[in-house]
């Protein structure tokens, strides 16, 4: 999928998708909220019934073109990652050749942006060759916050989160090529628009959103705050894998209500396909409008 927003335009590459009962991923989330939910979202896979009803999630990543920069941001779970969670586990996609689907080669991506070291975030950043993770990418700056990145160096944190920060996040450190900036960095700017990061920490400690402006049009790369959009019916409920269930939640609960007053389109990592949509206030707490954003 390949979309204009003004002078700036947004392309996804998928990886997979993956889903859950609600009831694991969303614990507390009621049939009155799914009936909300329904109002202006539709699903198959959502029953009525909270303890029937699926939370289903896309993986994928997106290009961002702008100023004549690839900017990639999040790159999935990868390939031939030796995990220890089945969904990420060895996996074989179609990531890299869905990249060229798009008009894309490795080569062409300038700079990479990880809004979260997450497993299914890192994974691309890294690929086999003879045995050897190398980065993907050999062009490109990848940038980190520095807050995950000593979070996730530490021994003690989940497993498949600590293997994809040795086999994905410290070869690109290795190479030379990442830049470990702080969680409000500006990544580009031209005259008031540009890209830069928000922390958004909550869902791990140096969590990002990413923002890009030009000449109007605002684009928001919300990561992890939010997966599926039951969490507009209920920002108040932690997902699973929070790290920080509180701060997570108040996170959510901030940044959503920004984006409502500010009409910026919102890019989540997690939505079933097409993603891309704004966020209005509800009766309770907020709604959702699907964009369908012109085909470029
Ligand atoms: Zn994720």
């Amino acid at each position: 999928m390949s979309r204009r927003l003004g002078k700036m335009k947004v392309k996804t590459v998928g990886e997979g998708e993956g889903m859950m009962p609600m009831q694991v991923a969303l614990p507390g989330v009621t049939g009155e909220d799914l009936a909300e939910l329904k109002r202006w979202y539709w699903s198959k896979e959502l029953s009525q019934d909270p303890h029937a009803a699926v939370f289903h999630i896309d993986v994928r990543s997106y290009v961002l073109q702008l100023d004549g920069m690839n900017v990639l941001i999040d790159t999935c779970c990868g390939n031939d990652k030796q995990r220890s969670v089945p969904w990420a586990d060895r996996l074989q996609t179609e990531w890299l050749l869905n990249l060229a689907r798009a008009g894309l080669e490795p080569a062409d991506i300038h700079l990479v942006l990880c809004t979260h070291l997450h497993a299914d975030h890192v994974g691309w950043n890294t690929r086999l060759e003879n045995g050897r993770w190398v980065p993907t990418f050999p062009n490109a700056r990848y940038v980190f916050s520095r807050k995950d990145y000593e979070f996730f160096g530490r021994q003690t944190h989940e497993a498949h989160n600590r293997e994809a920060y040795i086999d994905s996040v410290l070869p690109v450190v290795e190479a030379g090529l990442a830049d470990i900036v702080e969680s409000n960095h500006c990544v580009h700017r031209e005259i008031e628009d540009g890209i830069w990061l928000e922390d958004a920490s909550g869902h791990s400690p140096g969590s990002v959103v990413v923002h890009a402006q030009r000449g109007g049009s605002q684009a928001v790369f919300t990561g992890d705050v939010i997966h599926h959009p039951i969490q507009l019916v209920r920002p108040d409920i932690a997902f699973f894998a929070d790290e920080s269930p509180a701060e997570a939640c108040a996170t959510r609960q901030r940044l959503l209500a920004q984006y409502a007053d500010r009409g910026a389109v919102l890019f989540p990592a997690h939505f079933s396909d097409p993603p891309s949509g704004r966020v209005y206030r509800a009766k309770r707490y907020f709604c959702y409008e699907f964009l369908a954003l012109a085909s470029a």
